[in-house]
């Protein structure tokens, strides 16, 4: 296995097989070099011995020896050589003083050459004994020679030479070194055994931490490492698990105030969205996701990736590249004609040591905000518009009538008529604004409406009552189709209300002799009340904005009929505020069908 370490290659080897092979080697090179000075030591020893041994022997023999070569007895001095060698196993050799050899217990003098240059010779005429380890050319084997002077009359007469073959100590040493062999191999298997069991031994506890620590680096913290062995190992164990403590809190408490920020962000209603200073989104809320309708993950992207509105992009790039914060308003387009207006506001992000990291912004979809503004502009101006007219004229004729107090009886009467109309008109205005006020505070989550269950057929028939005159001034007939059955959550007055302001139209709108059809039915999970005329109908331009306050077809004949223009602006709520919804189809001419839609139980 290799690891790649500060960009150099390193070969890593396990510890047993780093100590196994250093430690054979050492063993192996000192049991040889043992052995070698031991058997050196021994055959040293060995050689020694029997050097003294060979010398004791001619020493014993030596005065017969001399005896008999003082009298030139060679043939007897032979036969006492031979006889003597035999006995004591050892090979005895006379040599004159001019190198002649005159008598050998194992060989025939007259084969054997001049002794005068072997150097045991050499030595022992010089007076000495000498010693020799050589190949004996006459025998064909290693032999010790020891040899010793025999004294003359007067001068040094000749040498007796006692040899041994050495082969025997030679077969010894084989055998010996033989079994130190042996016992080396021996040594070094027991010794490798050992080695493999004491190098596990110490990195059995060192794989262990090795295991324990990168549970540690994988954030495991829950066991601490157990091992047994070396004080050291022991000791490091310790101060690993100190460190793993120490780390394990620091990350507890980092973790957790992470985690505390991430749920405060999360949370936030506001979108959060961070970026480095390569627009590289560095974190992002859900809030900003939805606003943004992000769908996909954001984490490591760069933000024009994931981001579409090139405004916002633009603001972002401004942000980084300032030094104050910065505020601007977006209109984000969802589709054709949905839209959302974000308000955004931008900061730098610093780190700690003031060093500019990124851009951190704020979104704020304050879209509904904005429309809620609009509405009520809208609707000041409308109720002002509205109010304007009636107001204008009754001060008009309240005005003339102060100017012709009692000149002219007939038109005070006609005055008051009109004032009185004038008046009835307003009445009705801030009766629906009233209305309308009331269902939409309700409706719009502040206060829930009253609901419970009730069969619808009962609401109808109340409307259907309550019209029931303006029909037949109008000479229209009302018919209804509805299952008694059929019942639901319902507030039964509002829902009421919206039926009778449904059918009034129905009626106003209607030509003479019509019919208006009231009809229920269940569809999947709803109920369908439709009232359907056979009148006017309603230009198709008209129909999306029928539903808004004020909104009227036409303003003259409205006006007439005593219409606001609220009346379908209060059914639109009653509906909402059931849960429901409300729609219309009509054609010019042939007539329209209103239908509520509520939800069925
Ligand atoms: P209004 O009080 O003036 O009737 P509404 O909000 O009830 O106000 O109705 C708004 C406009 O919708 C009316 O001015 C009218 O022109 C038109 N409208 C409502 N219902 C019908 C209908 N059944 N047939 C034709 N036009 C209708």
């Amino acid at each position: 296995m290799s690891h790649q370490l500060f960009g150099k290659k390193m070969r890593t080897l396990k510890l047993k097989w780093q100590l196994f092979p250093s430690y054979i080697i050492i063993l192996i090179c000192a049991m040889s070099a043992v052995s070698w000075y031991g058997t050196h030591s021994l055959k040293k020893f060995y050689i020694e011995q029997i050097g003294s041994f060979l010398e004791a022997q001619s020493a014993l023999i030596l005065s017969q020896v001399t005896e008999l070569a003082g009298t030139e007895n060679f043939t007897e001095l032979e036969s006492f050589c031979r006889e003597t060698g035999k006995k004591v196993s050892t090979r005895i050799t006379v040599v004159m003083f001019d190198g002649e050899v005159v008598c050998d217990s194992d060989q025939d003098t007259g084969t054997m050459q001049n002794h005068a240059n072997r150097p045991e010779i050499i030595q022992a005429l010089s007076g000495k004994v000498g010693t020799s380890q050589r190949f004996s050319t006459t025998t064909r084997q290693q032999m010790l020679y020891v040899a010793i002077p025999i004294n003359g009359m007067h001068a040094i007469a000749g040498v007796l030479r006692t040899s041994v073959p050495l082969t025997a100590i030679e077969a010894e040493l084989h055998s010996l070194y033989f079994r130190i062999a042996i016992g080396i191999i021996i040594v070094i298997i027991f010794a490798s055994g050992m080695t493999l069991f004491m190098a596990r031994k110490i990195s059995k506890p060192l794989e262990q931490m090795k295991h324990d620590s990168l549970r540690f680096a994988n954030g495991d913290f829950r066991e601490k490492i157990l091992v047994a062995g070396s004080e050291e190992i022991v000791g490091l164990a310790q101060a690993m698990n100190r460190m793993a403590l120490q780390l394990d809190e620091r990350m507890r408490a980092v973790l957790g105030k992470s985690n505390e920020l991430e749920t405060v962000l999360s949370s936030m209603t506001e979108g959060v969205i961070a970026v480095d200073l390569d627009e590289k989104v560095l974190y992002m809320n859900g809030a900003a996701q939805k606003q943004l309708d992000i769908v996909h993950g954001v984490q490591d992207k760069r933000l024009p990736e994931v981001v579409r509105n090139i405004e916002l992009l633009r603001f972002i790039q401004y942000t980084i590249s300032q030094d104050e914060q910065t505020e601007k308003t977006i209109v984000f387009h969802l589709g054709k004609k949905d839209e959302r207006i974000l308000q955004v506001h931008g900061a730098q992000l610093f780190e700690t040591k003031m060093r500019r990291i990124g851009a951190l912004v704020v979104i704020n979809d304050v879209s509904r905000l904005l429309r809620l503004e609009n509405l009520r502009r809208d609707l000041v101006a409308n109720v002002s518009h509205e109010l304007k007219t009636p107001i204008t004229s009754i001060k008009g004729y309240v005005e003339t009538l102060l100017d012709e107090a009692g000149e002219h009886p007939q038109h005070l009467k006609d005055f008051l008529e009109i004032i009185g109309k004038q008046t009835n008109r307003l009445h009705a205005i801030v009766e629906d604004l009233l209305s309308l006020a009331e269902i939409e505070q309700k409706s719009d989550g502040r206060e829930l409406i009253f609901l419970e269950k009730g069969r619808v057929i009962d609401v109808l028939h109340a409307a259907i009552e309550a019209c029931s005159l303006k029909a037949a001034d109008h000479n229209v007939q009302i018919s209804l189709h509805c299952d008694e059955k059929i019942q639901t959550m319902i507030n039964s007055p509002l829902l009421e209300q919206a039926v009778i302001n449904l059918l009034d139209n129905a009626i106003k709108y209607s030509k003479p002799e019509g019919t208006v059809q009231i009809d229920t039915d269940t569809k999947g999970k709803e109920i369908l009340i439709s009232i359907k005329d056979s009148g006017l109908g309603i230009g198709s331009r008209h129909l999306d904005r029928l539903f808004e306050r004020f909104y009227v077809v036409d303003k003259g004949r409205s006006r007439e009929s005593g219409g606001t223009g609220l009346g379908l602006a209060i059914v639109k709520h009653i509906v909402q505020a059931h849960g429901g919804k409300v729609a219309v189809e009509s054609e010019l001419n042939k007539g329209s069908i209103f239908t509520i839609h509520l939800p069925r139980i």
